[in-house]
């Protein structure tokens, strides 16, 4: 496909923000798209090159591709960071660079959506030395043969940020309309087989060539990790017990570990560890990969568990911020094992000896995982559990999970099937109240005096029922200056633009935070503002999409 026709497309989706609108702009052009175009279509205008699974990253940062623009076209560092901070897109810099150009390139080859997707591809496999100028020089063969816009979404392509709003679902039901009959159910069919196989360049070409017959067909499959179960919220271990089962003998307690959710994915010595994110961490974990190796006795499976480090001196678990260091530390890994010990608590199978167990009930699952591992104690154990019996058993459950300094417990319905990525309430979590909330960054603030180069204040939104952060207070205590800079760091490279101190960002970064409690407000969009909040933690291992609703946060106001 001509990069031409992809650009213009991308404009006309850029041009409406209205999703039935762009869903069906998306549809048409993905019904007109050739077989094999599709999943690039499918991947490119999600500005997704690479999934979260697969092992491989771009490696393009803004300060590369400003270096690119520069070299492809001659106007100058200077310029083109001055474009970038008045338009706030890189993108749109690089559209304005190639217009001003004062080089022409000799040779120009025409641009396809082919070459550019193969091309930063390929970047992902240099490495050692003059890895990043062989970054600078491909991407800048890109911005030199390209036309103003093409180089727009070249570059925002490469930083994997579209600027679009083309989100999972606005896929999902473009892929419905394209490829089925676009009802309710078609969308439903799609999302399923997405979350089973976070592929949606698999599930369009699935839907286009076998219908929803072939969508339903997709299973899951090792190695390709799938969205987990989620749990709801319950407001007091009674309230949990009413809601997860109709029947009493159904509820199912387990300890809620304060860990990282892994799948790990096994076949034969083959063993591979994801997270809830998708990101196979399994470098990092050699510990877990022995454990897995020595203690599961099944071939191939798909285990679901949550990895949880402790104190090695004392035995007691550490809190997740501390044990996350272990999930991000690339080298010195033999070092963190020792340190930072863990121990794997087991808790689903989703696939077992061949079969896959989506549609079967937890309690037989749980036979399953019983007869795919022997458990060694404080290394690979199934999550401590009980059947409720009474009232009174439950709480005392719930109790001892505390005291041994777990959140809380897990109550789950053992009728109830697998539902990947959803909060379908098949899983309850109850845990002590005014708990913290996952917040999203969505403005920061530079601070003065001491800590100026730092973005010391920081501006927190909840989802809004529209799936839009609403904005609920503003946060400036509770980190170390250590922690502060690595968090500015990290929102510096989400800058959108910049007014004074103030600067918008994208909001990708989640946080943590605790507070006294929560205020009606007209400050801030939400219509709520918490008081007093603090840093608790970065949380990396949650996305946008997970930060807490603004249901939550009215329900908590309600019961403080
Ligand atoms: P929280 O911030 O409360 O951990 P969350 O947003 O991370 O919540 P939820 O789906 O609300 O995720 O809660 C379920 C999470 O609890 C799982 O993703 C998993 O990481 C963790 N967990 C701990 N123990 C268990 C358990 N026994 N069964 C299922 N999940 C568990």
């Amino acid at each position: 496909m001509e990069y031409a026709e992809f650009a213009t497309f991308c404009d006309r989706l850029a041009a409406t923000d209205a999703d039935l609108e762009q869903v069906r702009i998306l549809a048409d052009w993905l019904t007109e798209t050739d077989a094999d175009t599709v999943p690039l279509v499918v991947a490119t205008v999600r500005g997704k090159v690479f999934e979260p699974w697969e092992t491989a990253e771009i490696g393009v940062s803004s300060g590369l591709t400003v270096d690119a623009i520069d070299t492809a076209t001659g106007v100058g560092v200077d310029r083109i960071e001055r474009v970038w901070s008045e338009t706030g897109d890189l993108g749109d810099a690089a559209a304005w660079a190639v217009e001003h150009e004062t080089q022409q390139s000799l040779f120009s080859e025409p641009l396809t959506l082919e070459r550019v997707y193969e091309t930063l591809r390929e970047l992902a496999e240099f490495d050692g030395e003059g890895s990043q100028d062989r970054r600078v020089g491909e991407v800048a063969g890109l911005i030199a043969d390209s036309d103003p816009d093409e180089a727009r979404y070249v570059v925002r392509t490469a930083l994997g940020h579209m600027r679009l709003g083309v989100g999972d679902g606005t896929m999902r039901d473009a892929v419905a309309a394209a490829f089925l009959d676009g009802s309710g159910a078609a969308s439903e069919a799609v999302e399923r087989a997405h979350q089973v196989t976070n592929d949606y360049g698999l599930v369009a070409t699935t839907a286009r060539d076998d219908g929803r017959d072939g969508l339903a067909a997709l299973d899951v499959e090792l190695f390709r990790p799938v969205q987990t179960m989620l749990a709801k919220k319950a407001e007091g271990l009674g309230d949990g017990i009413d809601d997860v089962a109709d029947e009493a003998d159904d509820v199912h307690l387990e300890y809620k570990y304060d860990g990282a959710r892994v799948q790990i994915h096994v076949d034969g010595d083959d063993i591979r560890v994801y997270t809830r994110r998708l990101e196979d961490v399994t470098p990092q974990f050699p510990d877990v990969v022995e454990a897995v190796s020595e203690h599961v006795t099944a071939k191939r499976c798909l285990l679901d568990g949550e990895l949880v480090g402790y104190e090695p001196e004392t035995g007691d678990p550490i809190p997740f911020q501390e044990f996350s260091r272990r999930i991000k530390r690339k080298y010195d890994i033999a070092e963190m094992v020792e340190r930072i010990p863990v121990t794997l608590y087991l808790f689903d199978v989703l696939s077992h000896d061949g079969d896959s167990l989506f549609e079967t009930p937890l309690r037989d699952r749980l036979d399953r995982l019983d007869r795919a591992f022997e458990p060694d104690a404080g290394v690979i154990e199934r999550a401590t559990h009980r059947a409720r019996e009474t009232d009174t058993s439950a709480n005392d459950f719930y109790q001892d999970a505390l005291a041994a300094g777990h959140e809380g417990v897990m109550l789950k319905n053992l009728a109830a099937m697998y539902q990947p990525g959803e909060r379908v309430g098949y899983m309850v979590k109850v845990k002590p109240v005014m708990e913290p909330l996952d917040l999203v960054v969505t403005r920061a603030q530079w601070s003065e005096g001491r800590r100026s180069d730092y973005l010391g204040r920081l501006f927190l939104g909840c989802r809004d029922r529209d799936g839009e952060f609403a904005e609920i207070g503003r946060l400036s205590t509770g980190y170390t200056d250590e922690e502060l800079a690595a968090l500015t760091d990290k929102l510096t490279a989400l800058i959108v633009s910049e007014d004074g101190r103030m600067v918008d960002l994208r909001p990708e970064v989640v946080l943590e935070v605790e507070y006294e409690a929560i205020q009606q407000s007209p400050e801030y969009g939400s219509g709520y503002a918490l008081r007093f909040p603090r840093f608790l933690d970065v949380r990396d291992d949650l996305s946008p999409a997970d930060v807490d609703t603004i249901e939550r946060v009215e329900t908590l106001f309600e019961d403080q």
